[in-house]
Formats: structure tokens, sequence, C-alpha cells
């Protein structure tokens, strides 16, 4: 088996994390062992296929199994149920598995006076945008069994930067973690896959998702806002170029307007430009502003916009002229609805 120390674990191959961990291989030099695992077999072949003869691939069934071979186990995982599996689950997770590596080694170190009887240290870091309460549920349970083996850390560290960015390697970071030395590690992880100045510590763990969903609240909501804006000037007849031009050295400027405007034609190389194709899904929008709705009510900051932008963003996926295409597409739906 690889030395655990020279071997890092990458669990849930999908849109994000498929590029991501490509990446991660490329950066990793070839004494490194990149560890696979995703519940979608076809994903695993493809990459094996496609990183062929880029250093050592091997295949794991599980977090069990991962954290058993590898001391940095990084997951970009869809959603809270699949992290409460791939971490929690008694038969294959993440944390039963350093449990159960943890004592092994300690037995093994009784009997042997070459060890030093201290199990490796072990990262755990989830780069999903996932419930903050799941979040912390991880880190609770983390914690406990850290009281057990003192070798089990874990990070929150969600990105920003869509699968272009995954593809690119120019994801920002957003880091979680309790301890500067543990951001300080997953640094140097992190950098293979996203710009090293752009991996932020935000505070403890927990906080890298808070600035993540708090970020994707405004920027949700600025989408819709500017998105209102824009359509009542195109009901006017307005030139919207020009309009986005002064709105740009005004006080409405935004980055959905200078970066990303809604309005197709009005910049080049947008997703608004190619049919509201290739950008962030509003499916994947309504679910974060759901996540930045959900936390406000945790922690007591009273919101207004949050309840209105829900109702549009869920009024404009429902219909299939809209559904699966880039969160700016609430332009388009604005300009076509009826006013009420
Ligand atoms: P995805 O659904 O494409 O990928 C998730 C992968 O996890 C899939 O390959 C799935 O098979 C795998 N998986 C699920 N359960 C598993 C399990 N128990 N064991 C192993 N593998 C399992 O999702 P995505 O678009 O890559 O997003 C991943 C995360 O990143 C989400 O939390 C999302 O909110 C966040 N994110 C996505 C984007 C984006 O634009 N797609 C941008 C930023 C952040």
């Amino acid at each position: 088996m690889a030395d655990p120390a020279k071997t890092v674990a990458f669990i849930g191959l999908g849109v994000m994390g498929y590029p991501m961990a490509v990446n991660l291989r490329k950066g990793l030099s070839a004494e490194y062992t990149l560890l696979i695992c995703d519940v979608n077999k076809d994903a695993i072949a493809k990459f094996q296929k496609q990183m062929e003869g880029k250093g050592p691939v091997e295949v794991v069934e599980n977090g069990l199994e991962a954290v058993q071979k590898a001391n940095m186990i990084i997951t970009m995982l869809p959603n809270s149920s699949a992290v409460k599996a791939v971490y929690l689950s008694p038969t294959t997770g993440l944390l039963p598995g350093a449990l159960s590596t943890a004592s092994s080694s300690s037995s093994s170190s009784s009997s042997s006076s070459s060890s030093s009887g201290t199990p490796h240290p072990k990262m755990l870091m989830e780069c999903g945008t996932i419930e903050t309460a799941t979040i912390l549920e991880v880190a609770s349970a983390v914690k406990n069994t850290t009281l057990f083996s003192g070798t089990l850390t874990f990070v929150d560290a969600p990105v920003s930067g869509g699968p272009m960015g995954a593809e690119d390697g120019t994801l920002t970071f957003m880091v979680g973690a309790a301890q500067t030395a543990d951001f300080e590690t997953v640094k140097e992880v992190l950098a293979h896959m996203g710009k090293r100045d752009a991996v932020f510590h935000c505070g403890d763990v927990g906080a890298g998702t808070a600035f993540k969903i708090i970020n994707n609240y405004l920027s949700a909501i600025t989408s819709l806002a500017a998105s209102e804006a824009l359509n009542i000037g195109a009901k006017m007849g307005l030139d919207l170029k020009l309009l986005t031009e002064v709105i740009n050295v005004s006080g409405g400027q935004c980055w959905v307007t200078s970066k990303s405007n809604p309005v197709p034609g009005v910049q080049e190389n947008v997703p608004s430009s190619r049919g509201y194709e290739g950008g962030f899904r509003i499916e994947l929008c309504e679910k974060v502003l759901r996540m930045g709705a959900q936390l406000a009510g945790d922690v007591g900051a009273r919101t207004v916009l949050d309840g209105p932008a829900l109702g549009a963003f869920g009024e404009a996926m429902r219909d299939e002229r809209y559904r699966g295409k880039d969160a700016r597409v609430v332009y388009k739906w604005l300009n076509e609805s009826e006013r009420r």
C-alpha cells in the first residue's frame, strides 16, 4: 500500500469534482497517489482513462477505504444526504474508517517498537456548498472522534468559479478551519485546483460555507434586481448597451451588470449572449439563496428580499423555457411575463 502521507483521496467526480481531480492529479508530483471514489462508475472509468500515464491513480469504494489509505481526503458532494453518507455511515463512512485506522495503528504500535504509536494526522475537507447545519454536524462528530484518537481534522472549503473555474484551475476557495496550521496544510493542496492567492481563511469551521452562502445570497438578489431594472429599460425601448454603460459608472453598478449582463447581446462571452448556456444554473442559484434564507433565520438576521426572490427563481425554473439555464435567465423570464 502507498504511504498514506503521500496519498490524497478525492470523492465526488461530478461536474465540479471531476475537473478539480484532474487538476489535482496534474499538480501532485508522481510520488503521490490519488485515490478516486464516486458512486457513478462511468465517471471513474473516464477519469482512469484520461489520466493514464499522468501519475498513480487508484479506485476506492467509499470513505472508509479512502481514509484508511490516505491522510488527506477531499470531498465534492452534491448535498447534505451525500455528505452524511460519506462521512458518517457506520459501515462505509470516513469517520468510522478513521477510528478503525487509529485503533489498529495504536494496537500494532504496542507490539512494535519501531512505530511511534501516533496515527498519521488525517485531514478531511468538504468543498461542496452544503447546509451549515450539516457542516457543523460533521465538525462536531469529528471533534468527538478527535477526542478519541487526537488525529482527525475537518475543514469546509466551498468554491466559487463554477465549472469553467474548475476546469481552468482558477477556483476561489473559502476555507473554514479551526487552526491557521490546518489552513496552511489544505492551502497547499487547494492551490493545485485554484488560484493560490484566492484561497481564503474565513474563520473557524463553517465560516467558509457561511462566506459562500452569503456571497451567493447577494449575487442571486442582484441578478434579479439588475434584470428588473434592465427590463424596465427594455420595455421603454431604450438602448440597453448604453444603459448598461451608464449604470456601470453609476450607483447601480454590480458584478451582474458589469461582468455577466443578463441582456442578450449587451456583452460578449457571457451566458446571456449564448442562450443562457454554460453559466451558473438557476436551480443551483435558488438552492444557495434558500440556504442563505435558512442561515439568516438560524442566526436571527432580518431579511426582506429573500422571499420574493425565491418566488421569482422558483417560478422561472418551473417553466421549461428557463429550466437548467444560467440564473440570469430571470431577465428573459421577466421580459416574457405579463405584469401583475
Ligand atoms: P454533481 O451532482 O455533478 O456531482 C456530485 C458527484 O458526487 C456525482 O458524481 C455523484 O455521483 C457523486 N456522489 C454522490 N453521492 C456520493 C457518494 N455517497 N459517494 C461517492 N460519490 C457520490 O454536483 P456538482 O455540480 O459537481 O456540485 C458539487 C458541489 O459543488 C455541490 O455542493 C454544489 O452546490 C457545489 N458547487 C457547484 C457549482 C456548479 O456550478 N456546478 C459551483 C460551485 C459550487
